[in-house]
Formats: structure tokens, sequence, C-alpha cells
């Protein structure tokens, strides 16, 4: 008899099968439809020997030490700040907007608090910044908002920014320094050897069994177990009881080049052209050397996996009828970005699955409750480091 079923091997599911099993010495059973571990952070080296995120690119940053310190038992760590630029009127230029966006675009050379001033002279007051539109138009005015937000969201989305909450483009910022980081967060790394290998390293238990290949339903009333955690999409738990929730997808296109580099970025973002959103180059984001190099295309989809559930007030509607039908299912617990319909990057649900965890066993937060074994590597307060202990196994603090 397994304590657990978890159903779904992402981030939501590896930490609580982690944390049940060494933590609180509970037998758990987790599994997984597709064919491996890690949910869309999975990544593995292609035929090339290239190492590409299957379901496009993860940029791992977080403020929280907690979740820092937690993954870094698991892993050690690349430094790596994220950059990206927008390929706008014929010109790749920084975005987040910054300083030198704007000068680049315009043939300027204002100073940032000319650059104040010119927001001050273009954005469009609002009593109210209620979508996501708002959001940009109240900071950049519309020229830049329609440069720069409107086309991407619409193809992101297939919703005009009006029609989406205001949370959706507040991911990112409108800037007045050269700062051209994607991310300001204090910890900014990548896993060294991979996602997977960090996932490895987390079920490398043996009160977990892993089985892929198998939607939970197929083994409901097969093998016994006393409570789930469901990770999955909410609304396709409940049999669509209250219709379909809207779940975003991408369709990737995944090429390999017989040139060393292939972009001038990390990521490339295409607001205005073509059908894809983006291009990533992968070797920006692991580090790796090789002599070819691997891209990815993300194009948008209404139908496909679900990647993102869709923030917007007739969802939030929606998914609340879910949610109450969650509550009153005590014997699942309902974790992740799929489950809990919350458009949340990587940290935010191994924080969220932290705190379920918790929940579970009764504890308060404190350092005993989460944080029982020693950590792998000895991390500063603030400046993410690569430790010596690369190889796996070497150094587990398990
Ligand atoms: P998932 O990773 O979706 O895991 C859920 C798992 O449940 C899946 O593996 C699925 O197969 C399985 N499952 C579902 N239903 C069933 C069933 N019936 N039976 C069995 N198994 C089932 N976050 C960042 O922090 N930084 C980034 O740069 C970043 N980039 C992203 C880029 C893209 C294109 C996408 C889509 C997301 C990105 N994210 C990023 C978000 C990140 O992917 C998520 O926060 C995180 O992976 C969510 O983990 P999860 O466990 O909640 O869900
Ligand atoms: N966005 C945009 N233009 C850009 C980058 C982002 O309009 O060049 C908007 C778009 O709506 C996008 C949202 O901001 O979906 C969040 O962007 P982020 O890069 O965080 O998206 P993710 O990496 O989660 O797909």
């Amino acid at each position: 008899m397994f304590d657990y079923l978890i159903v779904g091997a992402g981030f939501a599911g590896s930490v609580l099968a982690e944390r049940l099993a060494a933590g609180a010495d509970k037998k758990v059973l987790l599994i997984d439809v597709r064919n491996h571990i890690g949910g869309n952070a999975y990544d593995h080296y292609n035929a090339d020997g290239i190492l590409i995120h299957k379901y496009g690119p993860h940029i791992f940053h977080t403020n929280s030490q907690e979740v820092f310190e937690y993954l870094s038992r698991f892993t050690d760590w690349r430094p790596y700040q994220h950059r990206v630029k927008a390929s706008v009127d014929g010109q790749l230029v920084p975005m987040p907007i910054n300083l030198d966006t704007i000068n680049q675009l315009y043939g300027l050379n204002l100073t940032a608090f000319q650059l104040d001033e010119f927001f001050a002279s273009v954005a469009e007051p609002r009593d109210q910044i209620s979508t996501s539109e708002d959001v940009v138009v109240s900071k950049v005015g519309r020229e830049l908002y329609e440069k720069f937000f409107r086309g991407y969201t619409r193809k992101q989305w297939g919703l005009d920014p009006s029609e989406l909450d205001a949370a959706v483009t507040a991911r990112v910022p409108t800037r007045t320094n050269r700062d051209d980081r994607y991310f300001t967060d204090t910890y900014q790394a990548m896993p060294l050897h991979g996602y997977t290998r960090m996932f490895e390293e987390m079920l490398d238990h043996p009160n977990i069994k892993i089985m892929l290949n198998t939607d939970y339903r197929e083994i409901e009333g097969v093998i016994p177990y006393r409570e789930m955690i469901y990770t999955g999409p909410v609304d396709a738990f409940f049999d669509y009881r209250y219709g379909k929730l809207p779940y975003r997808s991408l369709e990737f296109k995944h090429e390999t080049h017989n040139v060393p580099i292939y972009q001038a970025a990390p990521v490339i973002n295409y607001p205005n052209d073509y059908a894809y959103t983006r291009i990533t180059e992968f070797k920006y984001l692991t580090g790796q050397e090789h002599t070819k190099t691997s891209i990815v295309y993300e194009f948008p989809r209404a139908e496909g996996d679900p990647y993102y559930p869709v923030p917007r007030p007739e969802n939030a509607e929606v998914y609340a009828q879910y949610k109450a039908l969650a509550d009153d299912t005590p014997e699942v617990h309902f974790v992740g970005r799929l489950a809990t319909y919350k458009y949340y990057n990587m940290d935010q649900v191994v924080a969220q699955a932290l705190t379920v965890y918790r929940k579970i066993m009764g504890t308060k937060r404190t350092e005993a409750a989460t944080l029982p074994r020693l950590s792998r590597t000895t991390m500063p307060a603030t400046v993410p480091v690569v430790s010596n202990g690369t190889s796996k196994g070497n150094g587990k603090a398990k």
C-alpha cells in the first residue's frame, strides 16, 4: 500500500515526492503520463549531443532563499543572468524596455532622467490598472505598447492585452536605467547538469517508485494508496463538470544548425512578425560548448498540451468553482501550475509544494520542517556559486 499516489512528475509532484519520502518516510508512487520525469522543465541531449529544453526555455530565478537552498541539495549551479532582445522596426533592442532600448530605437541620447520625462509625456494615465493593456499604456504610452506588447500578446494568448489580467504583461518591467537583464531576482542560475539530472537526484530514494507512460486513471482502483497529490489540469480531474478551463498551448519547432552561434541573444522576441513569438538558443542558457547549436521556435496554439493558464476574470470565475470542488475533496491535494490554475514560475511551484508538504505534516514554516537534511552546497546569502562536487552522486547529502 502506498501512502501517496502523486500524479505528475514535474516540479510540484517531484518536490512533494522527495519531501514525503525523505522527510516523512512515506511510501510514494509517482506517475506521469509522459515518458519522462521533470514535467515541462524536462531537458535532454538531442541527436547532436546538445542539451535542449523539450518544452521551451526554462530559466531559473527566485528571490526565495528557502527554494534556492532546497533545490541546491540536488544540483550544483551555473550562474546565468538571462537577456532578451526584441526585434522591432528592423532592429534588435533590449527587452524589457530600458534606456538603451529607447535610445537605439529612436536614435536618441537620452539620460535616465530625460527618459522618465519622456515616459511621463507619452503615458496614458489610468484610474485603475486592471488589464494587461493598462499596465503598459499607463507607463510607456500607446506607441511603445503597440511596438512591444500588443502584437506579442495577441499572438501568445490569442487575446488582446485588454482582455487579460494586468499580471500577465506586468511580468515584464519597464526600466529607465541600462539594466538589460530579464530578471532581477537574487538567485539566477541554471542547474549545472540540467533539470532532468536535478530531478533524478531528487527522486533517487528507496521510498519513491516511478511509473511513466501512465495516466493515473489507468491505475486507480488497481494500486491501493491512502491519499493523492494531483498536479494535472484541475478541470480534467473533475471531468470538466463546469466546462473546460482554457489552457494556452504551444508547438515547439526544434532545429540544429551547423554553426557555433545562431543568433545575437539567448532569446529574441518577435512581437510583430512571424507566427512564432520567440526563438531561443540553448547554448547561451546551458553554457555548453559545441560546434553546432540548437534553437527552438514557439508557436502559440489554442489546442494541445496545457502549458499556460489564461489569467482573465471569466476564467478565474470558472476556476473558483473547481477550487471549491477541490476544497471539498480533502483526500486529494491539488498542487502546481495546472492544478491550481496559476501562472506560476518554477520557483513559485516549488514554494507552493513545500507549503503543501508543511500543511500535510501539520508543521509550521521552520528550518526543521523543510530542511532536515544538509545542503548539498554551502550557499552564500545572495550570490549563486557553482561548487566543486559536480559529478552525479558526489556530495549528495541524503
Ligand atoms: P508540469 O511541469 O506541467 O507537470 C505536471 C505533470 O503532470 C506533467 O508532466 C503531466 O504530464 C502530468 N500529468 C497531467 N495529467 C496527468 C494524468 N492524468 N496522469 C498522469 N500524469 C499527468 N518557469 C520559470 O521559472 N522560468 C522559465 O523560464 C519558464 N519558462 C517556461 C517556458 C514555457 C514554454 C512554459 C510552458 C513554462 C515555463 N515556465 C518557466 C513555467 C514552468 O514550466 C512551470 O512553473 C513548472 O514546470 C510547473 O510545474 P508543475 O509540476 O506544476 O507542472
Ligand atoms: N510580452 C510581450 N512582449 C514581449 C515579452 C512579453 O508582450 O516581448 C507579454 C506577453 O503577453 C507575455 C507576457 O508579457 O505572454 C509575459 O512574458 P514572459 O516573457 O514572462 O512569458 P513566458 O516566459 O512566461 O512565456
